[in-house]
């Protein structure tokens, strides 16, 4: 019932085995996924306005995440920091090797490519099997509580999770 992001098999055959591999338990471990993609991410005091952001080093890609916003929040943020690596190397080149977002997920690059980044986000922190498995056991009718049980299961916010379950 529930999809993978159409962005998916857009991912390269090797990262996205990385990928596929730390999205069977939830709440995903997104750390663990970026550095074993040979990402290193930090926590830091980004502008207020600013949600993350990622840049390509001497030695590879870092991601930048605003440790003033919730845990949720730079949750999705890292989830989304991580998929513009996945997708949009060529676009982070373009812009002159830093990628940042805004508050909205808004960054300067086409906004194409923040829907890309949106939907794979949420793809890889809530993904369709195990979703699926703990939405079986809520039956069809998802109340509230539940939505806000799976939520937290997943470590996501209410929003992201009422989205995902209505798409
Ligand atoms: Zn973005």
């Amino acid at each position: 019932m529930f999809k993978k992001s159409r962005e998916w098999h857009n991912i390269r055959p090797d990262e996205r085995e990385i990928v596929a591999r730390h999205m069977k338990n939830v709440p995903v471990k997104l750390g663990a996924m970026a550095k074993e993609l040979g990402i290193s991410v930090k926590l830091s005091s980004l502008p207020i306005n600013v949600s993350g952001q990622i840049s390509k080093t001497s030695g590879g890609y870092e991601i930048k995440i605003n440790r003033h916003e919730s845990r949720q929040r730079q949750r999705f943020t890292l989830a989304h920091e991580i998929s513009h690596y996945l997708l949009h190397r060529t676009v982070i080149d373009d812009l002159g090797g830093t990628l940042k977002d805004n508050v909205l997920y808004r960054s300067g690059a086409e906004e194409s490519i923040e829907y890309e980044a949106n939907r794979l986000a949420a793809h890889i922190v809530m993904p369709e099997d195990v979703l699926e498995k703990a939405y079986l056991e809520y039956g069809e009718q998802l109340s509230e509580a539940a939505i806000e049980h799976l939520a937290e299961q997943f470590g996501v916010s209410k929003a992201a999770m009422e989205i995902r379950v209505a798409a």
